[in-house]
């Protein structure tokens, strides 16, 4: 796959072919989680997202440093930088060390990535542990005049910074809009502007994470660690910056704000965003009570499920999706995911069965040039993928001899589609892994006991063997040379 891969950049609002600063190193940065709740669907696509892009990068040759935060810390409850710090609350109410409650989640989220086999990224920092840097970063943006300290706290001046700089250029958003749409302010407030977002905040007595500026003993905005890592571990210009939709504003408006005024640009070259999961038409969130964990969805104890859905099916569901379109979420959807993913996975093992002839009638370039192809249009995944599942069309005639291909070609045939499947694409079969490394063994002790029964004859023990297997989904069929064995689909 080494045609043009375009993707498409927020920033400018086009597709644009994509050409590393540094070839062949592709520097990369994704915000990550925050880590006071359990891991849901909504991670579980940006993480995907992400990784199906490093991976990508990785297939055509790029040498991809990835870095993905934890934000644990700084992530108050609403975007007015108002209210509890809410890694904080939660180890209030559960009466938890901050970072017990920060561990514990991030342990979750890795165990549910591991899980939807998300390779891990190179560098994974974390907020509490970069607190130098961003109270450098602070003093900086207040050397640079677009600063103000107010009681304490430090404000990003969005005034005066929009005098030389579009403030709402990554979001498409006009300050003047965003100033008549916020909320007055009373007063008391330390703010200067509506607008204006916090770089450090003085703590409150009741407020338990803490640490020592210059200005007081507090705690660092959110959007500011992102700049901190990202200039630590990418530098101040680098090729790809990535998150939610959800995170462009005003978290990432502010960031690149931020680094404009310490770096004298924005950060990445490329901004790109995953769109969001809808749940039957409608927006996810806690407090509309339709909001699904990974854990729910691996075993199935939620109402809207009416089974568990395997982390293949999950990953194989969000890949069906192009991922800057809405995705919306159902048991239905997940259940035709589920019998989309086991056809392509039998298609898989279908081609070590196919039996070479001396020459071929199909041709394995249309696969190879037209998965490239989609791959390259912005990571459309739901494109490569129609064009596999063509190709599981034509593997089965392949297999069943109503078409003929040489054995070089099935070599090329069974290399390409392991790479797009497994390395590109990242899926797994996870019912092989099962039928392999216990479901296999057992099958094969049962029917040497078979035949053994049948080597004396004894006929009731062999057909009891083989009824029982085939109503546990295992079909028994005695040949010649011996005995087949395979797994009949599992009913629904
Ligand atoms: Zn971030």
């Amino acid at each position: 796959m080494t045609s043009q891969f375009t993707l498409y950049n927020t920033l400018t609002r086009s597709k644009e072919i994509f050409v590393p600063l540094k070839p062949p190193f592709v520097g990369m940065y994704v915000c990550g989680p925050t880590v006071y709740g359990d891991p849901h669907l909504g991670h579980a696509r940006s993480a995907v997202t992400f990784d199906l892009l490093f991976r990508y990068l990785r297939d055509l040759g790029y040498k991809v440093r990835y870095v993905r935060n934890i934000t644990d810390v700084g992530h108050l409850e609403n975007d007015a930088d108002e209210g509890e710090d809410k890694l904080a609350k939660k180890a209030r109410l559960e009466q938890l060390e901050p970072m017990e409650v920060a561990q514990y989640y991030t342990d979750r989220y890795h165990h549910f990535l591991e899980k939807l086999n998300v390779l891990p990224p190179s560098i994974e920092p974390r907020a509490s542990g970069h607190m130098m840097e961003q109270i450098e970063l602070v003093q900086k943006i207040l050397d640079e005049g677009f600063a103000y300290e107010s009681n304490g706290s430090v404000y990003f001046d969005v005034g005066k910074y929009s005098q030389g700089h579009d403030y709402g250029r990554l979001s498409g958003r006009v300050l003047e809009d965003m100033l008549a749409n916020s909320r007055e302010l009373d007063g008391r407030d330390d703010k200067k502007g509506a607008c204006d977002f916090a770089l450090w905040k003085k703590a409150s007595p009741a407020h338990i994470m803490r640490w020592k500026a210059p200005w007081s003993v507090g705690f660092p905005g959110w959007h500011l660690e992102c700049s901190a890592m990202s200039i630590k571990y990418l530098g101040e210009r680098f090729d790809i910056h990535g998150g939610g939709m959800d995170l462009m504003f005003p978290h990432h408006e502010a960031e690149m704000a931020q680094n404009t005024v310490c770096c004298g640009q924005g950060s990445a070259r490329y901004w790109v965003h995953n769109n969001m999961i809808t749940l039957n038409g409608q927006k996810m969130g806690k407090s509309l009570g339709n909001f699904i964990t990974l854990e729910e969805l691996f075993t199935g104890s939620h109402r809207l499920l009416s089974q568990p859905f395997g982390p293949m099916t999950v990953r194989f569901f969000i890949l069906q999706a192009h991922y800057r379109s809405t995705l919306d979420f159902s048991d239905e959807a997940m259940k035709a995911a589920g019998r989309g993913l086991e056809r392509l996975m039998a298609a898989v093992e279908t081609i070590d069965k196919i039996v070479p002839s001396d020459r071929s009638n199909v041709d394995i370039s249309d696969l190879e040039d037209r998965c490239a192809a989609a791959m390259n249009d912005d990571l459309n995944s739901p494109v490569a993928i129609s064009v596999l599942f063509d190709w599981v069309r034509i593997i089965n005639q392949l297999h069943d001899g109503s078409a003929m291909i040489s054995a070089p070609d099935l070599e090329r045939l069974r290399t390409f589609f392991h790479r797009v499947v497994f390395d590109v694409l990242g899926l797994r079969d996870d019912n092989a892994a099962g039928r392999n490394d216990i479901v296999a063994p057992l099958v094969e002790m049962l029917l040497a006991i078979r035949n053994e029964a049948k080597r004396k004859k004894d006929w009731a023990t062999s057909d009891n063997i083989r009824d029982r297997l085939a109503a546990i989904g295992v079909a028994v069929k005695d040949r010649k040379d011996g005995t087949d064995w395979s797994l009949t689909a599992p009913s629904e």
